[in-house]
């Protein structure tokens, strides 16, 4: 049951677990860093500007990966650039997530076969939680990116950040 299906009669009182609240919140609230690496990018731009309104899905770009949760990563991925991916991504905030934009991100695209310079897929260098196909995708696909995105956030149970995992395993092995 959603969280707003276990509204009662009156209309200010919600019963609803923490954790759906806290979910309902992060997916309320995605912090995507835009990470334009080819004609993909002109796409993901769109997205961001007035004509789609992507701040009424809560969606809001930032700048730095230190305030991000979201990355987009959104055109070649070459291999000059996958470790600055990495490096980035293992700056962003946890729970952090990735979407993949376009042929190119996904698969290696059109440098598939030839593409001597051209990782084939970016989740050969981070984790990717949301598939955009398209060369290049429109908006409405980033879009639709986004509300799949939001759905895994909504059904994700809370778990402590990988980081204080760690930490309290290797306090437990001491
Ligand atoms: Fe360009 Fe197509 Fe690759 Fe996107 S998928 S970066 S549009 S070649």
């Amino acid at each position: 049951m959603g969280l707003l299906d276990q509204q009662f009669e009156q209309d200010n009182i919600i019963l609803t677990k923490a954790e759906d609240l806290i979910n309902w919140a992060r997916l309320s609230s995605l912090w995507p860093m835009g990470f334009g690496l080819a004609c993909c990018a002109i796409e993901m731009m769109s997205t961001f500007a007035a004509g789609y309104d992507l701040d009424r899905f809560g969606v809001f770009p930032r700048a730095s990966p230190r305030q991000s949760d979201v990355m987009i990563v959104a055109g070649t991925v070459t291999f000059k650039m996958a470790d600055r991916i990495k490096r980035l991504y293992e700056q962003m905030a946890e729970p952090r997530y990735v979407i993949s934009m376009g042929s190119c991100s996904n698969c290696g695209g059109p440098y598939w076969e030839h593409g001597y310079h051209v990782v084939k897929g970016v989740d050969r260098i981070i984790p990717v939680d949301v598939y955009v196909p398209g060369c290049p995708p429109r908006p409405e696909a980033l879009i639709g990116g986004f509300m799949k995105l939001q759905e895994k956030v909504r059904n994700e149970r809370l778990r402590a950040p990988q980081a204080l995992e760690k930490l309290m395993a290797k306090m437990q092995e001491s």
